[in-house]
């Protein structure tokens, strides 16, 4: 059989992919034994399933910069706004939950939302094989492509992945093709053969949910290049004798900022745990961290008093008969407050009335609360709920997701080198690229 489409990968884009994919054949390849599993665990269980509100500016690319990420975006997002994608919910029964921020959750779990994907894409006739070890996977270009070297023309060139040349062993032979321009994947000694492949195998986070590197294996053979991965929207920790450990548990808004980079600065609650920091105004500002190669020097930034100015509260006249550990009482957890006098050396000066306290002891203390410095140490992928870098975006057409090397090949999801706040902007991102890939070829090639 020739498939329209083999999808590697049934997670959230590859199933959303299926589900909107009703003029197409398709097979869908899983390596684990049940689909959607980073999905089934998205949202702690719950599904944070999109935003009311997700605009290009919501996304980060570790490869490009913002101005043409935001173009890039543009097709995939308008063709599948979040107002779409909550209608879409509501047609299909599931239940949501609005949560601060425009956060939309699953109300009854995300299993609702896999379930009903799978629903759809069995409806659609699409075959799901799970526990699928991809062994060999092969482009063969349409008669006049070329063999080797940069692609172009009919089919472009001819490109493989994995060990058999002609004939192999253990059943990973490739075989005769049934057309000109098409795929063949050996997946469990088996052959699949599909005129368009798409590789929706997401990324490196979260190792332990089945995250594998095959998806950027596969796009390295046919030639892209690949913008390193890194951890993002993930806990960091600090150093040992960073001055504020030991106030785990303790959760406050605050301003974390990367100083004279260009990344926005995220005013959200910010949690202290056993090895440094977490909580959403972490996780956003952990993205930016890649920008940052200098970040051991210049450091992250945090202010613990946002919106207000303790300047001002210190020279104010009716607080000049406290002192800086009573003033920073009122203004901060009790335990915060004194760790961040100690960490700027200043507990010598927090007894003294705020009228007697030197002009640099003010400032070092407005520093150490609204400018505090602190270099967190490089996070791991097994944390992240997501990572940058990926498939470089230049060299995907951002109207269909089709690679622009190597055609045929359509990409969407993590695997690509975007990556969404928290708040369901990565998911968001999985829905709206799978559909731009499903619904472009729904037109072009079955009217
Ligand atoms: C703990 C956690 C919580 C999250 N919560 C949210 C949230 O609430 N909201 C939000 O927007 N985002 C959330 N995310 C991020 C979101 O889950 C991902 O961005 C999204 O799932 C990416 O979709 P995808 O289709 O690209 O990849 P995935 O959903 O990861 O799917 C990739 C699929 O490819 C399969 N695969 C991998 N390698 C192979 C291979 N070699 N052969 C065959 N198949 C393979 C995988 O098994 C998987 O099923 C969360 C992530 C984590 C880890």
């Amino acid at each position: 059989m020739l498939y329209d489409f083999i999808v590697i990968g049934a997670g959230a884009s590859g199933l959303f992919f299926a589900a909107r994919a009703a003029n197409l054949s398709v097979l869908l390849l899983e390596r684990q034994n049940r689909a959607g599993r980073k999905l089934l665990l998205s949202g702690g269980g719950k599904c944070n399933v999109t935003n009311r509100a997700v605009g290009p500016e919501n996304y980060f690319s570790r490869g490009s910069e913002a101005a043409l990420l935001r173009r890039w975006l543009v097709p995939a997002l308008k063709a599948w706004p979040a107002a779409r994608m909550l209608e879409w919910l509501g047609r299909h029964g599931i239940r949501l939950e609005e949560r601060e921020h425009g956060q939309m959750f699953c109300a009854r779990g995300a299993g609702d939302l896999r379930d009903l994907l799978l629903e759809l894409a069995a409806r659609n006739g699409a075959e799901l094989k799970l526990g699928q070890s991809i062994q060999a996977l092969r482009h063969i270009p349409a008669a006049g492509g070329m063999a080797g070297g940069v692609a172009g023309g009919m089919g472009g060139a001819a490109w493989r992945f994995g060990p058999p040349q002609s004939g192999g062993a253990g059943g990973t032979a490739f075989q005769d093709p049934p057309a000109r321009s098409c795929f063949e994947v050996i997946s469990n000694g088996r052959s699949h053969f599909a005129r368009r492949l798409l590789l929706a195998c997401g990324g490196p986070a979260w190792p332990r949910a089945g995250a594998t590197s095959l998806g950027a294996a596969l796009a390295r053979a046919s030639g892209h290049k690949l913008v390193p991965a890194s951890p993002a929207l993930t806990p960091l920790s600090l150093p040992p004798d960073w001055p504020l450990h030991g106030l785990q548990g303790l959760s406050l808004p605050a301003r974390l900022a990367l100083p004279g980079l260009e990344a926005p600065a995220f005013t959200l609650p910010l949690l202290f745990t056993h090895q440094g920091l977490s909580g959403p105004a972490c996780l956003q500002i952990s993205t930016y961290l890649p920008l940052a190669p200098t970040v051991a020097e210049t450091g992250l930034e945090i202010d613990f008093l946002p919106g207000q100015n303790l300047a001002e509260l210190l020279d104010a006249p009716g607080n000049q008969r406290l002192n800086l550990t009573g003033l920073l009482r009122r203004l901060l957890p009790e335990r915060l407050g004194a760790a961040l006098v100690r960490g700027a050396g200043l507990e010598g000066q927090a007894a003294r009335k705020l009228a007697e306290l030197p002009r640099a002891a003010r400032k070092q203390a407005v520093q150490a609360v609204q400018a505090h410095r602190c270099r967190p140490l490089a996070p791991a992928f097994d944390q992240a709920e997501s990572s940058s870098g990926g498939v470089d975006l230049r060299e995907i057409n951002p109207a269909n997701l089709e690679s622009r090397l190597a055609p045929g090949l359509h990409f969407s999801g993590e695997l690509i080198d975007v990556c969404g706040w928290l708040g369901g902007y990565n998911l968001h991102w999985a829905w709206a690229s799978a559909n731009l890939a499903a619904s472009v070829h729904n037109k072009q090639e079955r009217p």
